[in-house]
């Protein structure tokens, strides 16, 4: 990844200090923002041409907006790219010698830099002992400690960011040992480990921080039918945070053997239910499991090797470790199921184009409309387009050539693509409907005009169905 380069030490470096260390912090900053909800291979042509194009925040920000999103065409979510070209015009109105601040607070003040983004940047670059907390850092905190929780959840997330906190600091020795490559490492371990290895099926036999993993030991505790704990904690002392866990929620992954599916989850079925049996109210919640009795609280911890790996199991006598592939998918069947589950939000459901970028003329029509109420929409939204620059005499309809879904993560929209026909001249009147926020393009020049991914269907479309 071309982003990832190694840290720059600020004590070895002479006049050109601030320089060097803004150029890093704007290209960690850049890559950040175009990973967003993008595919890291997706995003490493994009992080080439717009660090060749825009070397440093102050090349940014003096750059053209046309061309900004022009480079950013195809990446999708374009307001990332207007934040942070703003951004960077921003930083360097507010202080043109060192545009980009090391603390994670104050980067927060610049547009599109919010907590997750000012920690990338403040410990990447800057190696200041700042945490950072996205989707996969959230799930290997989840199951590290063994916090069955929806992540999404503000109190949880308030959990988390704080474990995140104490982590980074307590690894990289602040405040004592001061900047150092630690912080940056270490939260980039923890998210490439949630991208590769702790993923929503994860691949626990091949995880590095298996041995302090909670709910891999549940897992594992689980498989070999023994409950840890011998005592019941006060619910006083309960977890406030961890949900029940339901045996609804136990599943295997569609991949998965028939057979062996079948018996991980009759087993783990068989397990939860005797597990429900046997608790007290106070002991439903799983965090409970390793109250009394925890990896690090053991003084008599053993290791066995199982599976080819060493793990410490918290108990007094070695145990036959189980060798089966069905053993390693239980217990990484259990693991995916934290953080909690939750239902995903319906997607808002809208009938209309889009509006962001260059677009075609659009507006918003009742959902289920009938194909004769669309053509009446269309007819009359285009007769107020009518401000001079179109003769409503010479337009005529040819048709909706297509509807077209384009899904959100916020947003289901179909889009009604109708086509119309226009004999006006328009020479005389391109100032009046540039002056509307408006511009005829002519068909050879509509390659290279920004359009979001959803204008370039339409767009696609009327050009394989009607020209
Ligand atoms: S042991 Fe499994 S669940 Fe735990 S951190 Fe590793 S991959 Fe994730």
């Amino acid at each position: 990844m071309p982003w990832r380069k190694e840290w720059i030490d600020p004590d070895t470096l002479g006049v050109e200090r601030e320089e060097v260390l803004s150029k890093r912090a704007y290209e960690v900053w850049v890559s950040e923002i175009m990973l967003q909800q993008t595919r890291v291979s997706t995003v490493i042509p994009y992080f080439k041409t717009w660090i060749s194009k825009w070397p440093t925040v102050q090349d940014l920000a003096a750059a053209n907006p046309d061309e900004v999103l022009s480079v950013w065409k195809g990446l999708g979510y374009y307001s990332r790219a207007t934040r942070l070209h703003t951004g960077a015009q921003q930083m360097i109105a507010k202080n043109p010698k060192t545009p980009i601040p090391n603390d994670a607070e104050a980067l927060q003040q610049f547009p599109g830099i919010g907590l997750y983004t000012a920690g990338a940047i403040s410990s990447i670059a800057f190696g200041e002992a700042e945490p950072v907390l996205d989707g996969n850092v959230a799930r290997v905190l989840s199951r590290q400690l063994g916090l069955y929780v929806d992540a999404k959840d503000k109190k949880s997330t308030d959990f988390m960011w704080m474990a995140a906190d104490g982590l980074v600091r307590h690894v990289s020795g602040h405040p004592e040992k001061g900047k150092s490559e630690i912080p940056g490492l270490w939260n980039q371990a923890l998210m490439e480990l949630g991208s590769t290895i702790c993923t929503p099926r994860p691949k626990c036999d091949e995880c590095p921080i298996q041995r302090s993993c909670k709910a891999y030991l549940e897992g594992n505790a689980l498989l070999k039918k023994e409950k840890v704990g011998a005592t019941v904690p006060d619910i006083e002392e309960a977890c406030q945070l961890c949900e029940q866990l339901d045996t609804e929620d136990l599943m295997v992954g569609p991949e998965e053997d028939a057979e062996e599916a079948e018996e991980e989850v009759a087993y783990v079925g068989k397990v939860a239910k005797k597990r429900k049996a046997n608790d007290t109210k106070a002991t439903n919640k799983i965090s409970q499991y390793f109250t009394s009795r925890t990896p690090r609280t053991t003084s008599k911890m053993e290791t066995v090797e199982e599976n080819n790996r060493n793990i410490e199991l918290p108990d007094t006598k070695k145990r036959k470790a189980p060798q089966s592939n069905v053993g390693t998918k239980y217990i990484a069947t259990y693991c995916s199921l934290f953080p909690k589950k939750m239902p995903k939000k319906k997607v808002a459901e809208e009938e209309c184009l889009l509006a962001s970028l260059w677009q075609f003329p659009q507006t918003t029509i009742p959902a289920s409309s009938s194909t004769l109420e669309r053509k009446t929409a269309a007819k009359k939204f285009v007769s107020t387009l009518d401000g001079g620059d179109v003769d409503l005499s010479k337009l005529e309809h040819i048709g909706e050539l297509d509807s077209l879904l384009h899904v959100f993560t916020h947003l289901k929209l179909t889009m009604h693509v109708h086509m119309f026909s226009n004999s006006t001249d328009t020479s005389a009147t391109t100032a009046d409907a540039a002056a509307r926020g408006r511009k005829w393009v002519a068909t050879a020049a509509m390659d290279s005009e920004t359009l979001s991914t959803g204008m370039r269907r339409c767009w696609t479309l009327a050009q394989t169905q009607a020209l």
